[in-house]
């Protein structure tokens, strides 16, 4: 029945895998062969050192092998059930205990032969619950113990034991089931495994060898897609072309001219980098990578400015209403002396049509609303990676010419520029790493648990004299809007009529309503709250320059770009600003360590490179924000086989390979 097997059969056909266990597998997002072959073991234990009883005894823990003499069940006075086992092997006999396990005297049979794994008693030199396993009379035939054992991600009612019983089922198949391949000679020149022998391995494994080899081929698939995706994507643009947008260097004074503070050094260069390109036929592809309050509306409105004087319409799309929203009245105050309106179209507002240049802020709301814009010369794309997937592939927005606008990114995660060129091609960069001169430097702490109650009446006391604003943000406690805006909501009352009832709170989270998300921001803004309770939904880009104080709750539960992103909510005015990191009771050591580095360092572009350095699994500063995508078994660190398989995306695609041919012969 096995051998009809194809990577889409369903688990269902594997035996012992039921109707309800196929549910569970579910979970794991298993459904067919394949996905099993392809759930990926994240450690490995290895028991493969086979130990006598004598060294056993003298080393406390360790892997035998022993044939039962006796086993037999004892029954105590608390009605508790001890099974004593006896066995032997060529060394020595040793005494093994079982609690509460009567059934064991039926699974384990005197006279058979079994592998024992675990650990001695300290008080009475028995081997206490080892795990233990039929041995077959060879050891690389072993299914759980004397061997490396794969542990699996797993779920309740679905356990690594029971994933390795399954997938053994399969291990006879792998050969077959995976005979579509890389080309060899991508093989052959990266040294790589085929697909066959690394999933063999990687489940299979007989040394820490074959798992770093299967590891390598894995992560070297991923990485290839990823090549094939940025390199098609470099392509495509590569062969567009755009408006040439002429700037006329007397609007720029102008505009300068208007502005009530002297922009930045940083602000400068990248306003000049993005005239320039945007004077060239190719469309300008472009990041503009500043720190959270680094000032890059600015940067935008000068562009949008420049190309509006030449006769151009703009878009600068954000990723929700309150920020849109926030963006049309910044634009609108810079651009007022100059008497130029600045459109929204948000959810609910339809863009109004002009046969002149306009300058428009939308949300996605622009992209189902995409009627062609009176010559658009410059899209300018905020926090792209907090747009769906879906509306991130969407934003483009095409001219009746056949021509592209030019394109702008911003983004406030400072992304190392490795990880620049791998994942986003060849995207220019202009960075803003200094901040404007009048902004004092905000004080941040990490705050123990024990301390939480001296901080929070250091901020009552600060409120009460200054009447400066607060934040207060709780994090995603579970995966639901919903949980979270619960738990807000349950402090916000606690706060509200206990320790701050002198003081006006206001609570914002996920669940409102956009009008009432808006009018409780608008409120804040007015100062007619001191204190704002509110969810991880206020992360990206709000501006209350009175608000000074930042608490985050539950600190060790972001990461730290988000952290940084919250602190920089504060200190955008002219008074000294605070950022409290509170860590809730369950954090450890390591969240303390990584809270005070935060607190102890104020930049960005610092704490990043501190992320990079400790990056705990999977995780780096910045990639989740970045929409660079997360790997299964790659490591974005591991630069060198990044580039390696974006070498080989290059030449597939040189000789004729689209991302469609090669997906079929890659992991994943
Ligand atoms: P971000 O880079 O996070 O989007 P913003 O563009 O919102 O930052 O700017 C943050 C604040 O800094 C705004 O209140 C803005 O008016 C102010 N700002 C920007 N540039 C300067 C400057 N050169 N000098 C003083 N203040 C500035
Ligand atoms: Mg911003």
């Amino acid at each position: 029945m096995l051998s009809d097997l194809t990577l889409k059969t369903a688990v269902t056909e594997i035996p012992l895998v039921g109707p309800s266990k196929a549910q569970l597998l579910e979970k794991l997002g298993i459904t067919t062969i394949k996905d099993l072959l392809f759930h990926i073991p994240f450690k490995y234990r290895d028991t493969s050192n086979i130990i006598p009883i004598t060294k056993l005894k003298k080393e406390r823990e360790g892997t035998i092998i022993a044939t039962v003499e006796r086993i037999e069940n004892v029954y105590t006075r608390f009605s508790k059930v001890i099974t004593r086992a006896k066995v032997i092997d060529e060394s020595s006999t040793i005494n093994i205990l079982w609690f509460n396990q009567p059934y064991l005297t039926k699974a384990l049979k005197q006279g058979n032969t079994y592998i024992f794994e675990g650990k001695l008693s300290k008080k009475t030199n028995d081997l206490v619950s080892p795990a233990y396993e039929l041995f077959s009379g060879d050891l690389s035939t072993q299914s759980h113990i004397g061997k490396i054992t794969p542990f699996y991600n797993e779920t309740a009612g679905i356990s690594s034991k029971w994933l390795r019983g399954r997938i053994t089922f399969l291990k006879k198949e792998i050969s077959n089931l995976l005979k579509v391949d890389l080309q060899s000679s991508v093989l052959e020149e990266e040294h790589l495994l085929s697909l066959a022998q690394a999933i063999m391995q990687i489940h299979f494994p007989t040394d820490f060898d074959q798992i770093n080899n299967a590891r390598t081929r894995l992560a070297f698939d991923e990485m290839l897609k990823v090549g094939f995706k940025t390199e098609t994507n470099v392509a495509v643009l590569k062969n567009r072309s755009s408006i040439e947008i002429k700037s006329i260097p007397k609007y720029i004074e102008i505009f300068n001219s208007t502005l009530p503070y002297e922009l930045t050094q940083d602000q400068r260069k990248a306003i000049n980098d993005i005239q320039n390109d945007m004077e060239k036929e190719k469309p300008m592809y472009r990041l503009l990578n500043g720190d959270v309050g680094s000032g890059k509306t600015v940067v935008a409105a000068s562009c949008m400015y420049s190309a509006y004087q030449a006769g151009f319409s703009s878009i600068i799309m954000a990723p929700t209403t309150i920020l849109a929203t926030q963006h049309q009245q910044t634009l609108k105050e810079l651009l007022k002396p100059l008497k130029i309106n600045v459109e929204l179209c948000a959810s609910g507002t339809k863009l109004k049509h002009s046969s002149k240049p306009q300058i428009i802020v939308g949300t996605h709301a622009l992209l189902h609303n995409k009627e062609e814009i009176h010559n658009l010369g410059l899209l300018i794309v905020d926090e792209q990676h907090r747009f769906g997937v879906k509306q991130r592939e969407q934003l483009t927005f095409n001219r009746s010419d056949g021509k592209f606008p030019h394109f702008l990114m911003m983004s406030a995660t400072p992304i190392p520029h490795t990880l620049i060129n791998i994942f986003f091609g060849d995207m220019d960069v202009s960075f803003i790493k200094e901040m404007p001169a009048n902004r004092i430097p905000i004080q941040s702490h990490f705050v123990p648990f024990n301390k939480r109650d001296d901080c929070y009446e250091w901020i009552k006391q600060k409120l009460i004299d200054t009447k400066e604003q607060a934040f207060i943000v709780f994090p995603l406690v579970e995966e639901s809007e919903k949980a979270q805006a619960k738990a807000a909501t349950a402090e916000y009352e606690k706060l509200k009529n206990g320790l701050f009832k002198n003081l006006r709170v206001g609570l914002l989270h996920g669940q409102l309503k956009i009008k009432e998300k808006n009018e409780t921001l608008k409120s804040f803004k007015a100062q007619k709250y001191n204190v704002l309770v509110a969810t991880s939904v206020i992360e990206v880009g709000i501006d209350v320059p009175e608000a000074t104080v930042m608490v985050i709750e539950d600190a060790q539960r972001f990461g730290l770009a988000q952290l940084h992103q919250l602190r920089g909510r504060v200190g955008r005015g002219d008074k000294q600003s605070y950022c409290f990191v509170l860590a809730g009771e369950e954090a450890e050591e390591a969240a303390s360590e990584r809270l005070t580095y935060f607190a102890k360092h104020p930049s960005g572009f610092d704490v990043a490179e501190f992320d990079l350095k400790k990056r705990g699994p999977g995780e780096v500063y910045g990639v989740k924000q970045s929409g660079i995508p997360t790997f299964k078994v790659a490591s974005i660190n591991d630069i060198e086989l990044l580039i390696k398989a974006r070498n080989q995306a290059k030449r597939l695609i040189g000789i004729g390979y689209n991302l469609d041919d090669i997906s079929k012969q890659l992991f994943q």
